[in-house]
């Protein structure tokens, strides 16, 4: 597909075919399936100061808060016991856990389930990521919002997109699956950023991939600027999903934030996963990136139980399976995430969560 193509689609000319094809293609590599993967956001601390994001460490009135270990491990073995096949570690850039520290929650996790777990804690100097890898996490997610260098350096004030891209790969050498993504309708992308953006990440070859909507936060430079349109990241979603088939693509809870936004989860765009929030009830708002986020009153087997339904609602069906990327499954049926543990994603093979 060249970049033409793409802004065409983007343009929304032909939202119905672009839409039927996206689910044509997913329905091929993963049948009817869902994955679900439980999210535990343990730390709302950061010391970065992106330009769109509500943790930004110079906003002094957000909620912060550090889950003590324990209850990190707790939280994560949750998902297990709801049936889910993954759990995502994620929190802001906040190097008050250590190495060490994280190593032993993934290890405490990997010894008593059969979780895979996907880490997503910024930018940890490569020797971290290389023991967090060596104590079993099996993927990582690093986003770019956006590979535009100019936009980029002016949103994540003193980075640069060429050293993000790079941590990326190292990831992808030390045997992570990798996932990325990018935020729809950032103040100052252009159609032609974001078709280039769209191409670049089908380039990168990832194993998940993301598109979010712009959700301004009123305590952020931002917080004035007009929110990214539902419509646009639906076609960036279904473009994904043609350009790179087999990666895992979820949809984003940014999406249901949104005005007019669809209430269930969004997989007839091309999303093949959901990730429900496992972060503990008492502490879940505080992870506040963008407004709107996490504002589910509700426990989290009430919440997997919802999204459960909603999916069902959708026509598709939730699985336990860890959901490994199809792309990085290799002949022998193993994976570069976790040998020997994952398959196929599709809807013959995959073990379907009972409700
Ligand atoms: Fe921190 Fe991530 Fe928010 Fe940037 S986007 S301020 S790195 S939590």
């Amino acid at each position: 597909m060249n970049i033409q193509t793409v802004l065409e689609h983007l343009r929304g000319h032909n939202d119905q075919a672009l839409f039927a094809e996206a689910e044509v293609v997913k329905r091929a590599v993963f049948g009817r399936q869902v994955f679900l993967r439980g999210i535990v956001e343990f730390s709302s601390h950061c010391c970065k100061r992106c330009l769109y994001c509500g943790l930004r460490a110079p906003n002094t009135r957000a909620v912060r808060y550090r889950l003590a270990p324990e209850r990190i491990v707790q939280a994560a073995l949750l998902a297990s016991d709801l049936g889910l096949g993954t759990v995502v570690l994620q929190s802001g850039d906040d190097y008050s856990y250590d190495a060490r520290t994280i190593c032993d929650m993934v290890r405490a996790i990997k010894e008593r389930s059969s979780l895979a777990v996907t880490l997503s804690l910024g930018d940890r100097p490569l020797e971290d990521l290389t023991r967090l890898r060596d104590s079993g996490a099996d993927r990582y997610l690093i986003k770019l919002e956006t590979t535009d260098p100019a936009l980029y350096a002016r949103l994540r004030p003193g980075e640069r997109i060429e050293d993000r891209l790079e941590r990326l790969e190292a990831l992808r050498s030390l045997g992570y699956e990798v996932g990325s993504g990018i935020i729809v309708g950032l103040p100052g992308m252009t159609g032609d950023i974001l078709a280039r953006d769209i191409l670049r990440l089908a380039e990168l070859d990832l194993d998940m991939l993301a598109a979010g909507p712009f959700v301004p936060h009123p305590q952020t430079p931002l917080g004035e600027e007009s929110c990214g349109s539902l419509e646009a990241t639906l076609r960036v979603t279904a473009l994904l999903r043609i350009l790179s088939p087999r990666s895992n693509i979820p949809a984003t809870s940014a999406l249901n934030s949104l005005p007019g936004a669809v209430s269930g989860p969004d997989v007839r765009a091309g999303c093949n996963v959901i990730m429900p929030s496992l972060t503990p009830e008492d502490v879940r708002r505080g992870y506040e990136i963008y407004p709107g986020k996490n504002v589910v009153e509700a426990g989290a087997r009430q919440v997997v139980s919802r999204v459960k339904a909603a999916i069902h609602q959708e026509g598709f069906v939730p699985s336990a399976d860890p959901g490994f990327a199809p792309r990085s499954i290799n002949a022998a049926g193993t994976t570069r995430g976790s040998a020997g543990r994952g398959h196929c994603g599709g809807e013959e093979c995959g073990q379907v969560v009972a409700d």
